[in-house]
């Protein structure tokens, strides 16, 4: 299996990963991906778990930064509800827009980990750049229908990372 589709961890959910595992890999960082992995595509505003989590990730000193694929309309105000900074527009896989965004925030790749749902788009960009990836199953069944185009491929190679014990737990 290609080196690429590897997360560094994997977590049932963003919800269910502890403030102790940001610390103990020493990471100040956290790029989180909004749709699927904090809420739905169809909440505009956050849930009140994502506002929970992200008051809970800042109180603990860590940044936090959204990072999507969607577009600034929708990614901007969910990110302004929650007063994060973020970009919209990503174009993971491609690497070169979040390149961009970690030198203009001045974003050190060692102490960061990328959380998201997918792993066409979140874990590959992740081992791109180099940064640890925490990757989450969807948290609801609906998708974009881009996403569901990935989730044909998605699907077979996480079966595979899965029966490979290429999963590692978060927790481990
Ligand atoms: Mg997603």
């Amino acid at each position: 299996m290609l080196k690429i589709f590897r997360p560094t961890y994997h977590a049932q959910s963003v919800y269910d990963i502890d403030i102790n595992f940001y610390k103990k890999h020493g990471f100040k960082n956290v790029i989180v991906d909004l749709d699927n992995t904090l809420d739905s595509y169809k909440l505009f505003e956050p849930s009140v778990q994502a506002k929970e989590l992200i008051k809970r990730l800042l109180a603990a000193g860590i940044d936090v930064f959204i990072i999507s694929n969607n577009h600034s309309g929708r990614v901007n105000r969910y990110a302004d509800s929650l007063h994060l900074p973020f970009l919209a527009n990503a174009r993971k896989p491609f690497k070169k827009r979040i390149l961009q965004y970690i030198a203009m925030m001045k974003i050190d790749v060692a102490k960061t980990v990328l959380i998201g749902d997918q792993l066409l788009t979140d874990v590959v960009v992740a081992n791109k750049i180099g940064l640890s990836v925490v990757l989450t199953e969807k948290i609801v069944q609906e998708d974009q229908w881009t996403t569901k185009f990935n989730r044909l491929f998605d699907r077979p190679i996480r079966k595979h990372l899965r029966q490979k014990e290429l999963l590692p737990d978060w927790r481990n």
